[in-house]
């Protein structure tokens, strides 16, 4: 896996210009490497693979990264970069310019004197979009884990708990059945908090007649989760239920029409249309979905500006919203992965409207 990871890597070198790779983002390192470690540096040459990390650390890399020449450096990391470089014989040295700050350039610029800092974007990245099946199977226990934790917090939710109450069930489900930890602060956004998009829980009190809008995700293996249900807290309103049963629409609707082929942007569009003819297009002011992974928000996109083609093994969120501000909020997400014919969705809680 790994072998084939470095394979591909390298066969973007001559298109970005480069003949040696630095990976310093921790979502990159892991990918490519298998450490699941927090420090160290990746520098891939033409023929060779140095992993550069600290005492702490260089027996956990052994272990995890076989693949690679494991380097301990000293007080100065970027003397052993350098020494490294010089030894792959690397003169023109990618970086990842979304990752790497303007103090580390500086840094690298006078420690690597003599080799060409190259800026490069979205060289693991690339890769790490479409899953393999060991991926996907990480991804598929993770968002188990949460459709578990979110059976469970039905069980116990009632008006009087407050939204952190909720959230802290969640986590703490989700922890004690096998997840490593949460892949973002659960979102539990109750009544006018629903609202906002990204209502992360508060000391606000839940209370009957509301919606509330739980949004949520396990890590398993270093790979997220991520879903979103919305409840009615006692029997829904008519406007409630009216609500959900566009965002509802919107969701099937886009589910239906992903394929291989399509763009994220077209998939937007489904969804969108559905909730602008419902006459809720300016209630929906975020993108429909996004990819995930060792990042709970990677590429391709699901949006307006999303024009990359969905391939088979690509793994997104599908996740439309209306939000009437002073009124509430509705948010249904489910987790797909691209397949030859459709999607398989591995997010299994029911999407009718629970009131409970
Ligand atoms: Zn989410
Ligand atoms: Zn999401």
């Amino acid at each position: 896996m790994v072998k084939k990871r470095l394979a591909a890597l390298r066969e973007g070198f001559s298109l970005a210009g480069i003949d040696g790779f630095l990976i310093t983002r921790p979502e990159n390192r892991r990918y490519m490497t298998g450490f699941t470690g927090s420090s160290g540096v990746v520098l891939v040459s033409g023929d060779r693979a140095y992993f550069i990390t600290d005492f702490r650390y260089v027996e956990q890399a052994t272990n995890q990264a076989p693949e690679f020449h494991i380097v301990k450096h000293g007080l100065k990391m970027t003397d052993t970069i350098r020494e490294v470089a010089e030894e792959a014989g690397i003169g023109r040295l990618g970086f990842e310019k979304d990752v790497v700050t303007y103090k580390q350039h500086e840094t690298f610029s006078s420690a690597l004197a003599g080799i060409e800092l190259i800026p490069t974007e979205g060289m693991v990245e690339a890769l790490r979009k479409v899953k393999d099946e060991h991926e996907i199977e990480a991804i598929r226990q993770a968002e188990a884990i949460g459709d578990a934790a979110f059976s469970h917090v039905l069980d116990i939710m009632r008006p009087g708990m407050t939204e952190i109450d909720v959230a802290l069930e969640i986590e703490w489900f989700m922890r004690k059945n096998g997840a490593e930890g949460i892949g973002f602060e659960v979102i539990v956004a109750s009544g006018e908090r629903g609202a906002m998009p990204h209502g992360v829980a508060s000391s606000k009190k839940l209370a009957e007649g509301e919606l509330v809008v739980m949004d949520f995700g396990a890590v398993y293996q270093g790979y997220r989760g991520d879903m979103t249900r919305t409840v009615s807290l006692g029997k829904a309103s008519p406007m409630q239920r009216k609500l959900y049963n566009i965002v509802l629409r919107a969701q099937e609707a886009a589910l239906e029409g992903i394929r291989p082929g399509k763009t994220g942007k077209e998939i937007d569009a489904i969804a969108r249309k559905v909730i602008e003819d419902a006459g809720y297009g300016e209630n929906f002011g975020h993108g429909l979905g996004h990819g995930v992974g060792l990042a709970v928000h990677e590429e391709p996109r699901l949006s307006v500006t999303g024009m990359e083609e969905l391939v088979c093994g690509m793994v997104v969120t599908v996740e439309p919203g209306i939000y009437v501000p002073g009124f509430a909020g509705v948010r249904i997400e489910d987790l797909v992965v691209v397949s030859e014919s459709g999607i398989r969705n591995i997010t299994s809680s029911p999407k009718e409207l629970i009131e409970l």
